[in-house]
């Protein structure tokens, strides 16, 4: 049979087939981080499964590179490529939610905005980013680490089924009870083995939280940072949130005079009763004054996109990251050396904890591997101007060399760089040969390699 052409191709399609002389290309071929500047030849608005398959087969049969892209966050900029197929999923953003059974069920290509949307209009949530213009898939599939975490486990923890379109263009099944190997490898393993057109998820009720960022003085970050890494060892699972470095932005609970400034901030998310949400940030009130905070009952959908507009589209981004078992001497050392140094107010470094529910998940039960580190660590590097780029992923780099030597080998691979390809071993640790067998039945040609990939 002769190769799929591209004219064959849009009578497949019931979305968007946008190719380089069309209109729209150059809005169809840019991705969120402003560094990736790619032409890939066929970009695929799809608009149904069906027209996933579509582009999967076109790849196939013509012998190019296949972009996925859901939310297109990523920040190695794997959701496009030169003279690549991207099967883009920014037009299958439905989301259905049943409170009875307490599932809910997003297309592919769904942000958390819309997620948390739909299931707030029930009073429930999982576990999603802490940026609403992320998306559903590509955070799932890697993990998922969100202020929800250590109650509910990772997103891929509460992953119930996926649809997913495969390498050869079928559409099966990732459950417990079906295509149960694709299953565990889909909840970590990344982009690896398919396209997922529908995510099923478990959603519990979680309508308004207790909670918002803190900022303290730079001299008593020290001591921020060494309370966070004790009390969050056994802290309630309701207690959610991070310390991060900050630059303060001008917004009116900040002192005039200390916008521009960088801070120690704590965000905090109690998913507790939220007559106790006072209560559980006091600790963190306690260890140091509060230069200034905006903290205080609000839906969880508010929380999620709090932060939203010190990331637009449009930024430059490089990111590094590990995992940590414990926040030692060294360790906040090291971030007590680079952290005021934070670029710029979109910059940040994030601490993030993944023990409570994440840690009842046996580390062989899905692809992700690290159930035994307490900590995921995020090297941000996000700002607007590319002249500025060398100062900018110095800045990563060198606070990355500084925390890496007490941490773990692996990074979570939604937080690592497009040169961290040589660490992906490590990340999967005992489950690395697992995924590679699954990849070897379900994508043995590694027709999805644009990813943190795994090689058949
Ligand atoms: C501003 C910002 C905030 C973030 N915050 C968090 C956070 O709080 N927690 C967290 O865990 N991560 C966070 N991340 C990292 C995020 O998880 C990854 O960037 C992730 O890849 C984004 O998914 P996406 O669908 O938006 O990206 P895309 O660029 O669309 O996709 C990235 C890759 O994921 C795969 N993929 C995406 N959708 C599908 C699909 N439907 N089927 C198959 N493969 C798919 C593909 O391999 C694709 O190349 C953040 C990233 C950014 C830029």
């Amino acid at each position: 049979m002769a190769d799929m052409t591209v004219e064959q191709l849009r009578g497949r399609v019931r979305g968007e087939v946008i190719t380089p002389d069309d209109d729209g290309y150059e809005d169809a071929r840019r991705v969120y981080n402003a560094m990736i500047d790619r032409r890939p030849r066929v970009v695929v608005r799809c608009s149904e499964a069906s027209d996933v398959a579509a582009a999967v087969d076109f790849a196939r049969e013509n012998d190019l590179d296949l972009a996925v892209r859901g939310g297109g966050h990523s920040v190695p900029g794997f959701g496009t490529a030169d003279d690549a197929v991207v099967a883009d999923l920014s037009g299958m953003r439905a989301v259905t939610v049943d409170p009875e059974s307490r599932t809910a069920r997003a297309q592919g290509g769904a942000t958390w905005g819309n997620f948390n949307d739909a299931t707030h209009a029930h009073g429930l949530a999982t576990t999603g980013g802490i940026i609403s213009t992320t998306g559903v898939g590509g955070l799932t599939l890697g993990g998922g680490i969100g202020y929800l975490d250590r109650g509910f486990g990772l997103s891929c923890d509460n992953l119930i089924s996926a649809e997913v379109v495969t390498a050869d263009g079928r559409s099966v099944v990732a459950s417990d009870r079906e295509n149960e190997d694709l299953f565990w490898a889909i909840r970590g393993g990344g982009g690896n083995f398919g396209v997922v057109t529908s995510f099923e998820f478990r959603v519990h009720p979680v309508a308004e939280i207790y909670g918002g960022p803190m900022f303290f003085e730079l001299e008593d970050a020290g001591a921020v940072l060494r309370f966070y890494g004790d009390y969050i060892v056994d802290a309630p699972e309701e207690f959610g949130g991070f310390p991060a470095w900050q630059i303060a932005p001008p917004l009116p609970f900040i002192p005039e005079n200390r916008h521009g400034e960088p801070f120690l901030a704590f965000v905090a998310c109690w998913a507790g009763p939220l007559d106790q949400g006072e209560a559980a940030l006091k600790p963190f009130h306690e260890v140091a004054p509060v230069v200034a905070e905006h903290v205080g009952p609000m839906p969880y959908r508010a929380l999620n996109s709090a932060f939203d507009a010190l990331v637009p589209p449009g930024l430059q981004h490089y990111w590094k990251a590990n995992f940590v078992k414990e926040l030692t001497d060294e360790v906040i050392e090291a971030h007590l050396q680079h952290g005021p140094r934070v670029p710029v107010v979109n910059s940040t470094v994030h601490i993030y904890p993944i023990n409570g529910a994440c840690h009842r998940v046996a580390p062989d039960a899905t692809a992700f591997a690290y159930r035994d580190a307490v900590f995921a660590n995020v090297i941000a590097g996000m700002w607007p101007d590319p002249s500025d780029n060398d100062d900018n992923i110095k800045w990563v780099r060198d606070f990355y060399e500084a925390t890496a030597p007490h941490s773990e080998e692996g990074g979570y691979v939604n937080f690592m760089a497009g040169d961290d390809q040589d660490r992906i071993r490590a990340n999967y640790k005992g489950n690395y040969d697992r995924l590679v067998e699954v990849k070897r039945t379900y994508d043995p040609d590694n027709l999805f390699h644009l990813n943190q990939n795994i090689k058949p």
